[in-house]
């Protein structure tokens, strides 16, 4: 691991003027040469593989007193940036009325993560391609752009299916993310201007012709909080994966129903595991709305989802499977009492 400058912040400010810094040059957000540091386990162990090389680390824990409470209030909720994985998980307001980000924070990584990693730095994560982790590869244009991509013909099995370009297919990994999607949420962010909101949904960008920009936060920003309007009781995260635990997805799907006397008033799926940012399937919710909830009307829905969807020589096995996954969601959150 090379050398690197440690700070704490004490506060907002602090962090900020001493984030100051990553705001000069070109830099994208991820190769900035200062970063904060939550739970590092995202950026340290991509310090350790060389792929990430920040000169600073600005620690943001203690802005944990102001930035990590978990406040349903009314019918809305609203999660601080540095909470912690495991404590939203277990919140007997997000199981009750959100259970779709309590199941695909649970579902996610390990007991231990969980306890170590906020979910501020759960969306920021980066992908799981091999050969973006292994620094021995030169031809990755997200870590080295205009070097190539050794994953179009290399061992693809975990990439994307949809949202590709001729760039960049890896697959985005978190699971958070495809419940913020699905459920319409909103995220503060804290700059040196003040505080500004975005639907959660603006934040990550698809690779295009630059896959080394990932998202629309400028450096010397900081992700304070996510906020959800409205509670959505009748809601699933299913994640299919090569093992039932301490595993990414192959193939999620977050949905989200409101079924009125078995007819389907309005849907919200996303789709994890398949796709290069956390991928809404707003082909699949409109053939839901509006129709009476059966096993084929799921199935449609289900391929819907993936009408556009391109498999490569290791992983085309995805299509199939995350149609089963999102039909097999549909049904669990159908048959839901609330
Ligand atoms: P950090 O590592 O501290 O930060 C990550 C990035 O975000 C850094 O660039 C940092 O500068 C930036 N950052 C952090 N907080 C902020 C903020 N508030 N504002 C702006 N920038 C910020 N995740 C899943 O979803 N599902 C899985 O199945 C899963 N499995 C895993 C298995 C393993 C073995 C490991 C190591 C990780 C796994 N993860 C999984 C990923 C894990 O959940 C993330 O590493 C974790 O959520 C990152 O949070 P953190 O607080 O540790 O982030
Ligand atoms: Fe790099 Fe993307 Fe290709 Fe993986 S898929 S090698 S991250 S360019």
């Amino acid at each position: 691991m090379r050398p690197f400058a440690y700070q704490r912040a004490t506060d907002a400010s602090s962090a900020l003027q001493a984030l100051a810094a990553a705001a000069t040059g070109n830099s994208t957000l991820t190769e900035a040469s200062v970063q904060p540091l939550a739970g590092g386990t995202t950026l340290i162990d991509l310090m350790k593989l060389d792929v990430m090389r920040p000169a600073t680390l600005v620690d943001i824990n203690p802005l944990a007193a102001a930035w990590s409470a978990i406040n349903l209030d009314g019918g809305n909720l609203r999660l601080g940036a540095l909470a912690r994985m495991s404590d939203v998980a277990a919140s007997q307001d997000v199981q009750r009325n959100y259970p779709v980000i309590a199941e695909a924070l649970r579902l996610a990584a390990s007991a231990q993560l969980r306890n170590m990693a906020t979910l501020g730095g759960n969306v920021l994560q980066r992908t799981r391609c091999s050969y973006f982790r292994d620094v021995s590869y030169a031809d990755c244009n997200k870590r080295n752009p205009g070097s190539g991509c050794a994953a179009m013909e290399g061992f693809n099995r975990s990439h994307a299916v949809l949202g590709m370009s001729e760039r960049c297919i890896a697959t985005y990994p978190g699971d958070l993310a495809q419940a913020l999607i699905a459920l319409d949420a909103a995220i503060e962010i804290t700059g040196k201007s003040g505080v500004r909101t975005m639907p959660f949904a603006q934040l990550h960008k698809a690779p295009g012709d630059t896959p080394q920009l990932e998202t629309t936060l400028s450096p010397g920003e900081l992700i304070s909080a996510f906020t959800i309007s409205g509670r959505w009781p009748r809601s699933v995260y299913l994640k299919a994966r090569d093992r039932q635990s301490y595993e990414f997805a192959l193939a999620s799907a977050a949905v989200a129903l409101d079924v009125q006397n078995g007819v389907v008033q309005d849907a919200r799926i996303a789709l994890g595991g398949v796709a290069t940012i956390p991928w809404r399937a707003r082909e699949a919710e409109a053939q839901l709305r509006g129709q009476k909830f059966d096993d084929g009307l799921a199935q449609r829905a289900a391929e819907a989802a993936f009408a556009g969807a391109k498999g490569r020589k290791h992983n085309a096995f995805k299509i199939a499977l995350g149609q089963r996954v999102v039909a097999r969601a549909l049904h669990q959150a159908a048959a839901m009492e609330v």
